[in-house]
């Protein structure tokens, strides 16, 4: 799709997010780790719908609290207390967590404040125990070079992470308070950013300041990215939880093109002459039709005595299931408002049908009980009567909203780049003291002393490993994107490997395992400095690394010496090798004798299969050419 970005004028903005890897939370003393297994406490709230200072209420709180929507919060003892259970008040801020921002702030050229206030803002959705989140803006008005062009930082802030949404079972949403109270620092630019790749060139900036302070957790979920992104005549979009670098463009390469198909969609609609006036919330119990029904979901809700109702949609035939961006649809858009506000599992429309065990005869009776001409869309939903309306009158305003064009929501990102629909986009900022934490005054004397002790710049971290351990710049940018800079630094100051080989397995040998499906996050630094002390010291090969590495990430808590035993990686004496490469040329001694030295690539092949991992590959070469040449010896004198 050749798309002309400033064509279209599209605006980027990115909120990074990135917890800090401190020895306790924000306002407590707990671990900033996550919990695995079964909670050992579980409590369950109800959704209060706060007030804002101005009495406004959130339209989707006052939904949810309405609706009865009821939080099953999961914790343990270890990594949250009363505090994150909104049971005690918040203890001061962490000032370590406190100097990390301070000191990315300085790398950003931002302008710390005076003083730091800890503020409350609104959150709705059950995250936050409290109803709202603390955060505090630490400095102002920085900026970073991308590739030559100045990026402005908006501003940069200290706040709490939220705890983590595990499920949801009807009006049941569980969240575990582990996340909640994990420092997060918040890097905002400025809305300047007007390629999708230039979005992910100013991310991967980022990260980088924020990796080169050694001072940030690694893994995946530990950075998380919204964007905020819009074109012309589209609308101003959030998208929030992008949580890898290399979806970025994707993502907006796909927001762009979804806004665009909405904007046909409008198009079409103008052209059919459809008004708002023509959408109406006429909601039509049409369950008579389907009491033979084949397909399962209904017959289901039938028999659990819910009601299939149904609504029709003036002019919009073909539009909810045409493609408006990879994956994305009308009719889709339409399944996440019903499904959000109705609570209802999902909807069927007529685009789609005859499918899912609808026949074509059900829709024909379904089109004319409904007055639908072939031009309209029909919008089926099985529920109770009150999820049903609420859900169908989500859709029949959706659709009022496609007449207008994109409308303003927030949108959670995909894995696979697509977004779906979370929630309208909340007001103006709701923001209201924190009474509980005392105000941190930020001195003069502190700033220069932080001044004086920076971290290196990403550039100047690549130039430090390019000239002190002779490896290439791209491995180096690799080492630096990776989670393995410190750890590279301390195995390359302790054996005498050379610094290529263990930069390379710490970054592509890694990535080709995960990509294979190997955790290589349970293999610990100790393990890793352990296994490099091995080959260093010649007890095994270095081309047994991928091997050594995938057995230790299946054996938890196992050492490497087990893991070389049990692979049989222990490296062969010479006398064994001599032996191996003997029988070899044993056996292939016509084969010698016929072509000497020319029989030297085929030996070395059978040879470094047999002992793959168990010999180095420079041994095995000079025994193979001693051999060749004694046999075509003893030839000649023969
Ligand atoms: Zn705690």
């Amino acid at each position: 799709m050749g798309v002309d970005y400033s064509e279209i004028g599209l605006m980027v903005g990115l909120e990074c997010h990135q917890q800090l890897a401190t020895r306790c939370k924000l306002f407590c003393g707990c671990k900033p780790q996550l919990f695995k297994g079964e909670p050992k406490v579980t409590f369950l709230r109800r959704l209060r719908p706060t007030q804002s200072e101005l009495g406004q209420v959130d339209p989707a709180a006052y939904f949810e609290f309405q609706k009865g929507v009821r939080i099953l919060y999961e914790a343990d003892g270890e990594t949250s207390c009363l505090v994150e259970m909104d049971e005690e008040p918040p203890h001061e801020l962490n000032r370590e967590a406190l100097e990390t921002t301070l000191i990315v702030a300085l790398m950003m050229k931002a302008k710390p404040v005076d003083e730091i206030h800890v503020m409350r803002k609104t959150v709705i959705d059950g995250s936050n125990t409290t109803g709202f989140q603390r955060t505090c803006v630490v400095a102002l008005n920085g900026e970073i070079d991308v590739d030559g062009k100045t990026v402005p930082i908006q501003h940069i802030s200290l706040e709490e992470d939220a705890a983590r949404k595990i499920g949801e079972d009807g009006y049941t949403v569980r969240y575990r308070i582990d996340r909640l109270g994990i420092p997060l620092i918040e890097v905002t630019t400025g809305p300047v950013i007007h390629s999708p790749k230039e979005a992910e060139a100013v991310a991967l900036a980022i990260g980088r300041i924020l990796r080169a302070t050694g001072r940030v957790k690694r893994g995946l979920g530990t950075i998380r990215q919204d964007l905020n992104i819009s074109i012309r005549d589209g609308a101003l979009i959030e998208i929030k939880g992008v949580q890898e670098l290399e979806l970025i463009s994707k993502v907006v390469e796909y927001e762009v093109q979804r806004q665009l198909g909405l904007l046909k969609v409008r198009d079409e609609l103008r052209r059919r002459g459809v008004v708002e006036e023509d959408l109406k919330e006429e909601f039509m119990d049409v369950t008579e039709v389907f009491e033979q029904t084949g397909c399962r979901v209904l017959r289901r809700a039938i028999k659990d005595g819910k009601r299939i109702f149904a609504v029709k949609l003036r002019g919009f035939s073909g539009l909810l299931s045409m493609e408006i961006a990879p994956g994305m649809r009308l009719g889709r858009e339409m399944a996440d408002r019903a499904r959000f506000w109705g609570r209802v599992k999902g909807i069927f429309h007529t685009d789609e049908l005859p499918a899912y065990g609808i026949t074509r005869d059900e829709v024909e009776k379904l089109k004319r009980l409904m007055g639908a001409s072939p031009d309209d869309a029909v919008v089926l939903v099985a529920d109770t009567i009150e999820n049903s309306t609420d859900a169908l009158r989500a859709v029949v305003e959706r659709a009022r909203e496609a007449l207008r064009g994109v409308p303003e929501e927030t949108r959670a990102a995909n894995p696979d780049g697509t977004t779906r629909y979370m929630r309208p986009r909340p007001g103006a900022a709701r923001m209201y003291p924190e009474t509980d934490v005392p105000p941190v005054p930020i001195t003069d004397d502190y700033l220069r002393e932080l001044s004086s002790r920076l971290p290196k710049l990403p550039d100047e971290v690549v130039k430090h490993l390019t000239e002190c351990y002779g490896i290439n710049v791209k491995l180096a940018e690799q080492l630096l994107d990776s989670e393995y800079l410190n750890l590279f630094e301390r195995i390359a100051g302790r054996v005498k490997v050379s610094p290529t080989v263990i930069a390379a397995t710490l970054t592509e040998t890694v990535k080709a395992l995960k990509r294979e499906g190997v955790e290589v996050n349970k293999v610990t630094d100790e393990q890793l400095m352990r296994l490099f002390e091995m080959v260093d010291s010649g007890k095994t090969a270095k081309e047994s690394i991928p091997e050594v590495i995938t057995w230790l990430s299946k054996h938890e808590g196992e050492d490497v010496e087990s893991a070389i035993r049990s692979l049989g990686l222990t490296m062969l004496s010479r006398d064994e090798i001599e032996a191996v490469i003997d029988d070899v040329v044993e056996e292939n001694r016509d084969f010698v004798m016929e072509r000497g030295m020319g029989a030297f690539g085929r030996l070395m092949g059978i040879v470094m299969k047999k002992v793959r991992g168990r010999a180095e590959a420079k041994v095995v070469s000079e025994i193979i050419r001693e051999r060749i040449s004694r046999v075509k010896g003893e030839d000649a004198a023969m």
